[in-house]
Formats: structure tokens, C-alpha cells, sequence
């Protein structure tokens, strides 16, 4: 098909993907982490973004592409569907399932589709060598130490004889060794020195039964963002890839966030003053006030919760949502704006002029961290890529 039909064909079907509510992933911004992190890595440490949870809610395989183009080298994901559906697109880093495989399934599963596991336990180490040895092939592997976190792997004082037991069976390759840390966001360092110190204990025993080799790696994003000396071969970067800091102390480098939450006003009214507003009467008009319906609810990951606690953003005005966000609809005084117009756009999280709404404010709000906003976000609101996506799709429409 021509270029110039195609682009046609892309606004058609691009258009309606705006028509109510919708998550932007600026894909300049992801690119722009990426280089940052990669910029701030010493050149021997490799960059593995973490896109699990669909990439923290931006579409993992848009984010997959772009991330690796930007010079991230290693992907990580927290189950084998996620792993498939980034093969399935075509993405041919390597990649890291995080979380634990147990069945023979799951072996056979992650040998297919070129996937590299996780081992936690010795148990797990045995399935895996004796399904591969009925295929008679071999896998790269991943052995995980609990060195404090209590989540998964093999306790740090037991790494040795662990990682000894993984060496010897026949169809595994040890790739890595790696832990995970609790508290690397905190700003008190003691139980990640901790854990730091275990790591580097078990990894001096496992060196002295002579093996050699598997690259180490222990940081997530705060302690990608906190210390050099815990970045080893690989750091495992999640949501800074995203553009957030895990903590206020921790703004090392400079990060954009990468998505944006946006809406359509569909209706706006007069209300008297005493009128109520929405499911419970939460909000009552003290005043005669004009309010606009925006299309987007709870039912699109808008947490219920920050009923008459949050502010949206129009015309680059801070403005206060009001009454109870409902399913599928929640309402704004916009007695400030009175010219406003149906069909005016929105930005509930996201930029507009000098005002920024964080993930960060709606956590603090609402007493959880932007980890959980950012994964919270539902399939219903369509993922549209803006920034460097041009670019991008036409190369893949041309190739
Ligand atoms: C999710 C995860 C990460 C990424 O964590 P961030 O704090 O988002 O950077 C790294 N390692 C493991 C094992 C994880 O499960």
C-alpha cells in the first residue's frame, strides 16, 4: 500500500481511539529514559527493562520496540503469556521471566518460545533438567538468591550449594545469579546494605566452589538510581523506565513521564446552588455552579476513591472534580471555564503548560505508591502512542 494511503488509513482508524478516553504513551519520553539510564550506566552494565503488567500498563509490545531500540539490551517480564506475546510480536531480546515456573508445561513453554526462567529452588531445577532432557536441549537459566526480600529464591545462605546442584544437571546453563531488594526506596540504607552484603557473601562462597561467570544483577530502579556499586553486570529498571522516581531522594537523573491519562467532556449543565451531584449526594453546589460530564470512570481504572480529591486539567487550568466518580462517568466544576464546550479534551493524569499531574498525587492521595496507578489503568481505555510513534510505524509499514 502507498505511504501517503496508509497514513490515511492510520488516521481513520487512529481517530476514534480519541473519541472518549484514552492512555497517551509518548514514546519520546520512554526513548528519553532509556538514553538517561543508559547515559548514567557505566557501559559495561546492561539495561534490562521491565515490562511486566503489560509495561506497567503502557502496552508491552510498543514499549518492547521502543525500549530497545533506546538501548535497553535485556527485557524482563513476570510470566511466560507475557514472554509469548512479545515473541509473537517479533521482539527478539532476551528475556527474563521473573516470576517461578514450576510444570513440565511451563518448561516446555519457555524452551519453545525462547524464554529464559527463573530457578528458585532445587525442585524446580530438576523439572526443568529432566523435561529438557526429553526434547535433548539445553537452556539458559537464572538462578535467584532470597538474600532478605522473603519472596522468591533460594535462601542466601544456601546459594552455594544451590547453584553447585543447578551446575551439575545435565540441559541448564547458569546465565545469571540474582537477588531482589525490599527496601531500596528507602532512605534509610541499612536493610539494603544488608541485603547487599548477603549477596555479596553467597556469591563469594558460589566463586569458591569454582564457578565462574554468570552475570550478577540486584537492582531495581531505586537502587539502579542509588549506588554504583549494586549495578553489577545488568540493573532490572521498571518504573523509571516509565519516568517516575521510586523516591523524592532518589531524582538522579532526569525523567519524563511517559503517560498521560486523557477524556472527553460529553455534556455540560447549569446546577443550582443545594443541588446534589452524583451517587450519594457527596458533593451539594454551595453556590450555583456549571459542571461537565467527562467519559471516563472507575470501570477505566479512575479510583473510586479519589472522589472529590482530585483535579483535572483544562485549557491548562487546574480544575476540581466533583461527587462521586462513577463507573463509566465523572462530573468537574467548571464554573472558572464557562465558555467551555463539549468534546473539549481533558488531562486527568499528564501535562497541560506549567501544571503537572502525577501518578505520585494519586498515590499520595490516596495512600499506595505509582506503581499500583500506573498498573491500575483498564483495557478499556485504548493505549495511543504519540512522540516518536510516527516514526516508528512508518518504518514498520515500509519494511
Ligand atoms: C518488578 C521487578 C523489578 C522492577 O522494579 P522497579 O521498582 O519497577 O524498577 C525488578 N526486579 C524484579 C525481580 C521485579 O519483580
Amino acid at each position: 500500500m502507498r505511504s501517503d494511503r496508509l497514513q490515511t488509513l492510520r488516521d481513520k482508524v487512529s481517530a476514534p481511539l480519541r473519541d472518549r478516553a484514552w492512555v497517551e504513551i509518548d514514546l519520546a519520553a520512554l526513548t528519553h529514559n532509556v538514553r538517561q539510564l543508559r547515559h548514567f550506566l557505566s557501559p559495561q552494565t546492561e539495561l534490562m527493562a521491565v515490562v511486566k503488567a503489560d509495561a506497567y500498563g503502557h502496552g508491552a509490545i510498543t514499549v518492547a520496540q521502543t525500549v530497545c531500540e533506546a538501548g535497553a539490551s535485556w527485557l524482563g517480564v513476570a510470566t511466560i503469556p507475557e514472554g509469548i506475546q512479545l515473541r509473537e510480536a517479533g521482539i527478539e531480546a532476551p528475556i527474563l521471566i521473573l516470576g517461578a515456573s514450576n510444570t513440565p508445561e511451563q518448561v516446555q513453554a519457555i524452551a519453545h518460545w525462547n524464554l529464559q526462567p527463573t530457578l528458585c529452588t532445587p525442585q524446580q531445577a530438576l523439572v526443568f533438567s529432566e523435561t529438557l532432557g526429553i526434547e535433548n536441549r539445553s537452556l539458559s537459566v537464572h538462578v535467584k538468591l532470597d538474600t532478605g526480600m522473603s519472596r522468591l529464591g533460594t535462601i542466601w545462605q544456601q546459594a552455594a550449594e544451590f547453584v553447585q546442584l543447578v551446575q551439575r544437571l545435565p540441559h541448564l546453563k547458569i546465565a545469571s545469579i540474582y537477588s531482589h531488594l525490599a527496601t531500596a526506596d528507602s532512605p534509610d540504607p541499612t536493610v539494603m546494605r544488608q541485603q547487599h552484603e548477603r549477596f555479596e557473601e553467597a556469591i563469594a562462597f558460589i566463586e569458591a566452589t569454582g564457578i565462574k561467570g554468570p552475570k550478577l544483577h540486584l537492582a531495581n530502579s531505586a537502587a539502579a538510581l542509588t549506588d554504583r556499586s549494586l549495578h553489577y553486570d545488568m540493573v532490572r529498571v521498571g518504573l523509571a523506565t516509565y519516568g517516575l522516581y521510586p523516591a523524592p531522594h532518589l531524582k538522579a537523573i532526569n525523567l519524563k513521564p511517559v503517560m498521560q491519562v486523557k477524556a472527553r467532556i460529553t455534556q455540560v449543565k447549569d446546577i443550582a446552588s443545594g443541588t446534589g451531584v452524583s451517587y450519594g449526594y457527596q458533593f451539594i453546589a454551595s453556590e450555583n455552579m456549571r459542571l461537565a460530564v467527562v467519559g471516563i470512570g472507575y470501570a477505566d481504572g479512575i479510583p473510586r476513591n479519589l472522589s472529590n480529591k482530585m483535579q483535572v486539567l483544562i485549557r491548562g487550568q487546574l480544575v476540581p472534580q466533583v461527587g462521586a466518580i462513577t463507573m463509566d462517568q465523572l462530573m468537574l466544576d467548571v464554573s472558572a471555564i464557562p465558555d467551555l464546550q463539549t468534546g473539549e479534551v481533558v488531562t486527568l493524569l499528564g501535562k497541560q503548560g506549567e501544571f503537572q499531574i502525577s501518578a505520585d498525587d494519586w498515590a499520595a492521595t490516596l495512600g499506595t505508591i505509582s506503581w499500583e496507578i500506573l498498573c491500575g489503568f483498564k483495557h478499556r481505555l485504548p493505549r495511543v502512542a504519540v512522540g516518536e510513534a510516527l516514526e516508528i510505524s512508518d518504518q514498520a509499514a515500509s519494511s
